[in-house]
């Protein structure tokens, strides 16, 4: 028996099957690996995935984490099994913690009361207010989702069942990161909000650099404004009441800390997914025959996980860094972000260098001075939220000394008459 440790692994109940066809979404694809499949997990698997992921867990809490694909596809009493594994297996000691990412179009009261019941977190696909959002999730005959999916977001609201929001940034919302933020916060009510960059190849056999971009993906440019403006009106008003997963796992990197995100730790591994027949391969981006590292009925995930394959790819994230990389000193935020989208050039021409590099790097450098007061005030048991008074008081004195045609001390580059001082 290998030792146990911590991993996040993503179960594919339903593989890649979904009710939406939203126009970015990578995944609907694979279900071409499991020709003729029903794609539908079967109880033989379930069991093999509750009984293994508590075996080769720390504990005290172990999560069993849905995906799709659209999970709730399966239907509840599949879920209702599910739970009825956990309990057997859980002692003092070991506790299950159940989420589900999903598009929330099938969501109805029952639904919600056995969320309620049995303390899933929910995590909802949303990608702002309606025209942002329905610019690209859309249903199978490619009619918008919007309705459908807040009704879900309303049915979870009532039901009290807790919830966050999934939210890509792509093409279409790029250039509108406080209203999309701004609707999620004031309409929404969510206080938890993740944001993932859209980088979608054209080409979908692999990896290779150079390769050509869809039109949805966001540009550096689009993604660094996007973050930076919703970077400021959550630094200004919202710290420890709304939060931006980002903006944690940021806050993470200045205080020293190990990052709760994948995409910005040094090396990968800790991120596997699990397709509906038991496939485990070594991450959700890269479910594909040459990162399948074995079938869980046939040899424990635990073995799996910590085998020479998935060691190697954990550490190609490190080892694949280009100079530039190495050399950035934003670096111990980023480390290079996702390697997925390492399909860029840096500017010496060497190769695996992210797309979202220079968005990324506006990014860190914006909110460094915030996020050196924030982690200095978590280093001395104070809570960061205390840096927006830090930081209200620090601009009030700025902005009484600046003089009219000079910048604006908010580092929007307009001369201060005609930003904050209009
Ligand atoms: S490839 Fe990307 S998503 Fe997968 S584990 Fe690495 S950083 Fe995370
Ligand atoms: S900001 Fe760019 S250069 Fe710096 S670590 Fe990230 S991807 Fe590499």
């Amino acid at each position: 028996m290998t030792t146990p440790f911590n991993f996040h692994l993503l179960a594919k109940p339903a593989g890649a099957a979904c009710n939406l066809r939203c126009d970015y979404c990578f995944f609907l694809k694979k279900a071409g690996l499991y020709p003729g499949s029903k794609l539908h997990m079967e109880d033989d698997v379930l069991c093999a995935y509750i009984e293994q992921l508590a075996e080769s867990q720390v504990g005290p809490e172990v999560t069993v984490a849905w995906q799709g694909g659209e999970p709730t596809l399966m239907g509840l009493d599949f879920f209702r099994r599910s739970i009825e594994l956990e309990r057997e297996l859980e002692r003092p000691g070991l506790r299950f913690e159940n989420t589900i990412q999903t598009n929330g179009t099938l969501l109805d009261a029952e639904w919600c009361r056995f969320f309620r019941e049995n303390d899933f977190l929910v995590g909802i696909s949303l990608d702002g207010p309606r025209e942002l959002h329905d610019a690209y999730r859309k249903d199978a005959r490619g009619r918008p989702t919007f309705n459908e999916v807040t009704r879900g977001v309303e049915l979870l609201q009532e039901h009290g069942v807790e919830f966050n929001i999934l939210c890509t940034v792509n093409a279409a919302n790029g250039d509108h990161g406080l209203e999309v933020y701004r609707f999620f916060r004031d309409e929404i009510g969510a206080k938890y909000i993740q944001l993932i960059p859209v980088v979608e190849r054209d080409n979908e056999t692999g990896f290779q650099e150079g390769e050509a971009l869809t039109g949805r993906s966001v540009s550096p440019r689009q993604y660094a404004g996007f973050l930076t403006s919703v970077f400021d009106e959550w630094v200004d008003r919202d710290v420890g009441e709304v939060f931006v997963l980002t903006f944690d796992w940021a806050l993470a990197a200045w205080a020293g800390e190990p990052s709760g995100s994948c995409a910005f730790a040094p090396t990968c591994g800790n991120a596997p997914a699990l397709e509906h027949n038991g496939d485990l391969y070594s991450c959700d981006h890269f479910v594909e025959p040459s990162h399948l590292l074995g079938n869980i009925l046939e040899t424990p995930m635990g073995e799996l996980m910590s085998g020479e394959k998935q060691r190697a790819f954990g550490l190609e994230k490190l080892d694949g860094l280009p100079q530039f990389c190495l050399d950035c000193e934003v670096r111990f935020a980023c480390h290079g972000a996702c390697p997925k989208d390492r399909v860029a050039k840096a500017p010496d021409g060497e190769p695996g260098l992210n797309y979202l590099c220079e968005g990324y790097k506006e990014f860190f450098s914006h909110i460094d001075e915030p996020m050196k007061l924030m982690a200095e005030l978590l280093s001395a048991g104070r809570a960061p939220s205390e840096a927006m008074d830090f930081l209200a008081e620090a601009r009030r004195r700025a902005f009484a000394l600046v003089g009219r045609n000079e910048p604006c001390p908010c580092g929007s580059g307009l001369k201060y008459k005609h930003c904050h001082g209009k």
